[in-house]
């Protein structure tokens, strides 16, 4: 099957998990297109902007943290004034945000000297190093980064750092809070040491794929209450099936 037909065959076997609102990225009133019914927290793709449940789920909860009513991001951002610092520079927000005036995206790019910027606006910056003066930030955006960091106590605390105080990091990762923590690279020593098998997620900048360095559990919540982070977690409701929000759990800090 060629890809067309393909993409019509899983338009009509999904057909029972399409949803449609009103998207809170682009805004727009839209069809939420299933791909992966076993992956709906990752999948049910705006028709306009192709954002995904978590990327809408994140979208929404900044925006009414912006500007309550606000029925986008766009709509919440526009003349607001807050700096925005989102982690990651592809993807729906960030195209949606790119424009704002306050708004700074970086990605993990090793080959290029941290705390410098390319020809597309791009900074290259190291999570737990950040180049970015203190009290900088209203609000930073991580969706599904922090995992992948190898020292997530470190980029936790420069998040903190060049936040404002009162700003809000808003974030996701895969969380279990039926356990601990659990670090599956010893970093004690220069080299990594596999304490577990490796395990890597999808990088859409790397074939490879992302390492996971750690398995957040619930004892991370204490962590950020120890570093006046306190931290919220929101799942997504019943309700959100009309912003085409499914299965997804976001993640607020605010610094104290
Ligand atoms: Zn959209």
């Amino acid at each position: 099957m060629t890809r067309l037909p393909r993409r019509l065959f899983h338009l009509y076997k999904n057909r029972r998990f399409h949803l449609r609102g009103t998207c809170p990225v682009c805004g727009r009133y839209s069809a939420f297109i299933c791909k992966d019914p076993q992956s709906l927290r990752g999948d049910l793709f705006c028709f306009f902007c192709r954002s995904s449940s978590r990327n809408r789920h994140i979208a929404k909860i900044l925006a009414q943290s912006i500007l309550p009513g606000a029925k986008s991001i766009k709509e919440a951002v526009k003349d607001s004034g807050v700096r925005i610092y989102n982690t990651n520079a592809c993807g729906s927000i960030h195209r949606a945000l790119a424009d704002s005036g306050y708004y700074l995206c970086s990605e993990y790019l090793p080959e290029i000297p941290f705390g410098t910027i390319d020809e597309r606006g791009i900074w290259s910056e190291d999570l737990q190093n950040l180049s970015f003066g203190s009290d900088n930030f209203d609000y930073i955006i991580t969706e599904d980064v922090l995992e992948h960091v190898r020292d997530y106590r470190k980029a936790f605390t420069e998040i903190k750092r060049v936040l404002k105080s009162g700003g809000k990091h808003v974030f996701t990762l895969p969380l279990n809070i039926c356990k601990n923590t659990a670090r599956r690279v010893d970093i004690s020593r220069g080299n990594d040491i596999h304490v577990l098998p490796p395990v890597y997620h999808e990088d859409p900048l790397n074939d490879e794929g992302a390492l996971v360095y750690t398995d957040f559990g619930r004892d991370m919540l204490d962590e950020l209450e120890g570093m006046k982070m306190p931290t919220q977690i929101r799942f997504s409701e019943y309700e959100d099936k009309f912003s085409g929000i499914f299965n997804s759990m976001v993640l607020i800090s605010t610094k104290q």
